[in-house]
């Protein structure tokens, strides 16, 4: 199955590191004119160097109008990944109204908000599109210390949940991945401690985490047209994990 994505536009968020980067960096390779936002400036600069054809914007996606600001003029947009998140752990007990608030505003409002900036746009242009959003197992299981991550993760599965009935008319799908775990700089806040690691792993069938290929793999397949007819669908990329 080949997948090209030569003439699309598309524009990843929390490209700066991580399964963003990767993802941004696999659209470009694919043909894609990419647009990466972050909001780290001095992980635009060496995403450039590595990939002169992106095009970098930098924002924190947590502040919206900021984030209104920086995206006003990006220019149409054919293929969207709402990849930026973060993860603040602490015990349920412990949790902050800001951390809970941080949380929110970037794993759930910012996927919102830019959703709607490009897909106003989608619709207007009457093109149709495709929007991934990077969930994560913990949208489905419970995890020591991650309650507000995984309420953020759950409230983002119902918003790919909406996003796809409401956008459907205009021939835009919306639809999530939901990986276990990836050791990437956010990983390894939760999931260094070996016993912890190996208590993880001995759950997944797969018995390994996800490399971040294989998630970027998944989100290739739902903005292609490969899966022109997948919708509001969400993909574990967990070996099993949500199988059990
Ligand atoms: P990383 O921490 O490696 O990368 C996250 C990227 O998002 C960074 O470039 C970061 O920039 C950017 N970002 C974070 N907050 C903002 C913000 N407010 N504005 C703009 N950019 C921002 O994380 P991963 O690659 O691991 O995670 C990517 C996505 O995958 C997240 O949504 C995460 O929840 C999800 N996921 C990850 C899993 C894992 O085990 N790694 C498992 C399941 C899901 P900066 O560094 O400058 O803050």
């Amino acid at each position: 199955m080949e997948i090209t994505f030569t003439g699309k536009r598309a524009l990843v968020t929390g490209a700066g590191k991580g399964i963003g980067r990767a993802t941004a960096l696999a659209l470009a390779r694919g043909g894609a004119e990419v647009t990466a936002v972050t909001r780290t400036q001095a992980d635009l600069e060496t995403l450039v160097r590595e990939c002169p054809s992106v095009k970098p914007v930098c924002v924190d996606l947590a502040d919206w109008d900021a984030t209104e600001r920086a995206l006003k003029d990006v220019g149409p947009i054919d293929l969207l990944v709402n990849n930026a998140g973060c993860a603040m752990l602490q015990p349920f007990l412990e949790i902050t109204q800001d951390s809970f608030d941080k949380s929110f505003d970037v794993n759930v409002k910012a996927a919102l908000h830019v959703t709607q900036i490009v897909a106003r746009g989608m619709k207007a242009r009457g093109t149709g599109g495709s929007i991934v959003n990077i969930s994560s197992q913990a949208s489905h299981r419970a995890f020591k210390d991650h309650a507000v991550y995984c309420a953020t993760k759950g409230a983002l599965d119902m918003l790919t949940k909406v996003m796809a009935l409401e956008l459907a008319p205009y021939q835009i799908r919306v639809n999530s991945v939901n990986p276990t775990v990836v050791m990437t700089d956010m990983a390894k806040i939760g999931w260094s401690d070996p016993v912890k690691a190996n208590a993880m792993i001995s759950r997944i069938p797969m018995g390994k985490f996800a490399e971040v290929e294989d998630v970027v793999h998944a989100i290739l397949f739902l903005l292609s047209d490969k899966s022109a007819m997948t919708n509001g669908a969400f993909l574990p990329i967990d070996g099993g994990f949500l199988a059990c």
